[in-house]
């Protein structure tokens, strides 16, 4: 065997639904890449809304990935299982004066151009019916994507002090994806282009996160063999979204259909297709982990399009 690099990436699903085409290209590019790098591919399952949790979903999601020859090295991270690290981040970042409580609402946001303007920043407002908004001061509104280039992102939306904790109680993504990317010890995160943007969130948050204020939380968390001492945030590739003619993404929400697990093949050969990898037509023939072995040895991540979206025909 080979030794295994620093290379760690992940996929990270909601269980909102089961998996469709377009996480199944998502979830192939991930693995591809980071089996071509010799590198390790973690599963989490991003399950901290139970509201839009579909019941069944989490094990299907497994299941799936499975019958698609997606085999994860390492135990599957469930969110809802870290909780308490969460919420210590959040104390942390209290105690630092990092975030505060609001209690705008979404139309009053819309309101005034949909942009939070940091409106309760200093109000000193109770936890009561309150969101969480972190100050973000660092504002990190470019960065470079390995596939799509140079990424720049909305100014005013770079600026925004963003939720970290919902109204509802809930954490939302924003913390937890960071918090778990840094957990997890993440170098190389290959998703969609619908979070193309919120990278940027993410990169502020991240280095936010590096002041040494907040050490003991995260590295008391982390599991010791990937306790490492210099927090980086993960490189980011996005792929492109697969839409639908009448040019919807294929989402959970619009119902995309599911992908066939008793016969995977069609779908991982047009997978392939979609992320420019140019599969030979008998591979067609073979069976899941051949078309899995063939796909490794060939992985290009140059050769996925520089596009955000892509047609299905
Ligand atoms: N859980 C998110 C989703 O399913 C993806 C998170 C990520 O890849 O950063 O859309
Ligand atoms: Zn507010």
């Amino acid at each position: 065997m080979r030794p295994q690099s620093t290379y760690r990436g992940r996929f990270a699903p909601s269980p909102s639904g089961y998996l469709h085409f377009g996480s199944l290209i998502t979830a192939l590019a991930s693995f591809l890449d980071a089996k071509k790098n010799n590198g390790t591919w973690l599963v989490r399952l991003e399950d901290i809304d139970p509201p839009r949790e579909k019941k069944g979903a989490s094990a299907h999601i497994l299941k799936t990935l499975a019958a698609f020859g997606l085999h994860w090295d390492e135990n599957i991270l469930y969110q809802s299982k870290q909780t308490d690290y969460y919420q210590h981040i959040i104390e942390q970042l209290f105690k630092e004066q990092y975030c505060y409580y609001c209690q705008c609402t979404r139309a009053q946001i819309k309101a005034i151009g949909g942009i939070y303007q940091g409106h309760c920043r200093h109000l000193n407002l109770d936890k009561n019916h309150s969101a969480i908004r972190v100050i973000n001061q660092i504002q990190i509104d470019q960065y470079s994507d390995l596939i799509q280039g140079k990424i720049q992102c909305d100014k005013a939306l770079a600026r925004e002090d963003f939720i970290i904790r919902r109204k509802d109680g809930l954490f939302a993504y924003q913390l937890a994806v960071v918090a778990d990317d840094i957990y997890q010890n993440i170098s190389h995160v290959i998703r969609g282009c619908d979070l193309l943007e919120p990278t940027t969130r993410q990169l502020s948050f991240y280095q936010l996160l590096s002041d040494k204020a907040f050490r003991h939380v995260l590295w008391s968390a982390q599991d010791e063999s990937h306790v490492s001492k210099h927090l980086q945030a993960p490189v980011f590739g996005h792929i492109p979204l697969a839409i639908t003619e009448q040019g919807y993404k294929l989402s959970k929400q619009n119902k995309a259909p599911a992908i066939d697990i008793q016969k995977p093949q069609p779908a991982l050969f047009a997978a392939l297709q979609f992320l420019g990898q140019q599969p030979p037509i008998d591979l067609k023939h073979l069976n899941v982990d051949e078309i899995i072995q063939w796909a490794i040895a060939h992985w290009q991540l140059e050769s996925v399009p520089k596009k955000q979206e892509i047609q299905l025909t």
